[in-house]
């Protein structure tokens, strides 16, 4: 990272009555955790999205969309947070982070110890049943489909279950958007960190803290849509630049 651009967030970073950070799959990637909604993630030259992982696509072939995301869940499973999660993790305990909106289904940010985390994707903890509604945790019946690759089930009423995730041509869930939407409008300096911004709507929710007045701190490896409305654009990775923005404000303290 340049001396400026450190300099730069710091200060806004410091300066900051409500910090929020919006992250999105850039983050995961040194977790191994491909963006599996990008089409340059590799998992798309075989299937076609809007047939495997669409809520409509579910419902009518569960077993194409769970053939599909065995590896990825198996992965996701075994994955452990990287030094970006911790340092975001940190700046929560130290008192400079109030929460952090997050695009990824992978848990890792309450794997490496944040507490105020809102999933707009969803995520893997929990299932819940197509038909009767009943949710469940994951963990028993996902070890169990990894395994043994069969589909998990009902036990009240025999439907399929399926994953808390957020598929294509699903509604977000409903409170943590909500929650998320107050966040990006409380904040006064957003961090937005590995987010390609792409998806929608979620990838609008920097867009509205923008317009509530917020600064934007953008992290990112490539070029996004926000960076011409940004305050500061690092443009490294966020491995790098998250830990040494989380070491720089505890000495400052
Ligand atoms: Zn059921």
């Amino acid at each position: 990272m340049t001396s400026n651009s450190l300099k730069a967030a710091m200060q806004l970073v410091r300066r900051a009555s409500y910090l929020v950070a919006f992250t999105g799959a850039g983050i995961s990637t040194h977790s191994g955790i491909p963006d599996f909604r990008s089409p340059r993630s590799g998992l798309w030259e075989q299937v076609d999205p809007l047939d495997v992982a669409s809520l409509h696509g579910f419902r009518r072939h569960p077993e194409r969309f769970y053939t599909w995301i065995r590896p990825l869940a198996r992965t996701i499973l075994d994955a452990a947070p990287n030094p970006a999660h911790l340092a975001l993790a940190r700046m929560e305990q130290a008192g400079h982070l109030k929460s952090i909106i997050t695009q990824n289904i992978d848990m890792l940010h309450e794997r490496a110890g944040s507490r105020a985390i809102h999933e707009v994707h969803g995520h893997l903890r929990a299932l819940t049943c197509i038909h009767c509604f009943a949710g469940f945790p994951a963990g028993p019946p996902i070890d169990a489909f990894i395994a043994s690759g069969l589909i998990p089930r009902c036990p009240c009423c025999g439907h399929v279950l399926k994953p808390n995730i957020i598929l294509f041509g699903e509604q977000l869930p409903m409170r943590a958007l909500i929650a998320a939407r107050r966040e990006a409008r409380r904040c006064d300096v957003l961090l937005v960190i590995g987010s390609s911004l792409e998806a929608y709507p979620a990838g609008e929710l920097p867009m509205l803290a923008y317009r509530a007045g917020a600064a934007l701190v953008v992290i990112n490896l490539r070029e996004t849509a926000l960076d011409p409305l940004a305050e500061v654009v690092i443009r490294e990775d966020v491995i790098d630049a998250l830990p040494l923005l989380a070491a720089a404000l505890q000495n400052e303290v």
